[in-house]
């Protein structure tokens, strides 16, 4: 298995060997906002810390690490553009798989600035791109932010996340990848299996989006077990729980 999207320096040493004890091989680790990211040095310096500090603790417990490094919309600080700069060289490092987590938590106009300047990048260098989709106001905000997609990059270049009842039917014709982030508070196991059950696994990853919040680092496991209990095929089981996750990020 694979967690498509967690914050590992958000968590104790332990879940790294509680994941790999599960059956977890990897999990893509994201950059975020764990700071209140006055400036751009703290953005860069949890950016640091999430492509040294926390592959080295995951690996010391069996869990292979990978990452995604750029601007949340939550972590834009008064000199974002200093990130910006820095962000072509960190994208080439071979451990970094995707740009991410981008997007939009209320479209602002720094947000909107911000999102695109990246989403321009992606495309230019051809990197996969890891898009969150916030909590509140959710389906207006998912559909600006498809917008941008549309405008600024290949989509099958795009993994959109946190995908739930409220967005998904406006993702049925999305050609990239679509992510479930099972979590409490926000989706159950059961739940995703019955979105899962209604849309087929071609086209969906999960994750357990694992921080500071309400999470569960078994989230990935548990609903595989699910999957089994409501009669999945394995081979289904295995797309939605890491083939896809591989051959999208080619990890
Ligand atoms: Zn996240």
């Amino acid at each position: 298995m694979i967690d498509a999207h967690i914050h590992a320096d958000t968590r104790p040493y332990e879940d790294f060997k509680m994941m790999a004890v599960a059956g977890i091989k990897a999990a893509i680790s994201c950059a975020h906002d764990p700071l209140k990211m006055s400036t751009s040095a703290v953005v860069l310096d949890h950016i640091h810390r999430i492509m040294n500090n926390d592959v080295k603790r995951a690996a010391k417990n069996g869990l292979k690490l990978y990452n995604a490094v750029g601007l949340h919309p939550r972590s834009i600080s008064p000199d974002f553009e200093v990130v910006l700069t820095q962000l072509p060289s960190l994208l080439e490092n071979e451990n970094v798989v995707a740009l991410g987590e981008i997007g939009l938590e209320t479209a602002s106009s720094p947000e909107r600035d911000v999102f695109k300047k990246q989403l321009v990048l992606a495309q230019e260098i051809k990197k996969k791109v890891i898009i969150h989709t916030p909590r509140s106001n959710k389906r207006e905000i998912t559909k600006i932010t498809l917008s941008m997609i549309d405008e600024n990059i290949d989509p099958s270049l795009v993994q959109i996340d946190h995908v739930d009842n409220s967005i998904i039917d406006l993702l049925v014709e999305f050609e990239g990848m679509r992510g479930i982030t099972v979590q409490p508070q926000k989706m159950t196991p059961q739940e995703a299996v019955r979105l899962l059950e209604e849309y087929g696994t071609q086209k969906f990853v999960l994750d357990s989006d694992m921080s500071s919040s309400p999470s569960d680092p078994l989230s990935v496991p548990k609903t595989v077990h699910e999957m089994r209990l409501a009669g999945f095929e394995d081979a289904d089981i295995k797309r939605v729980s890491e083939e896809n996750v591989s051959r999208f990020y080619g990890i």
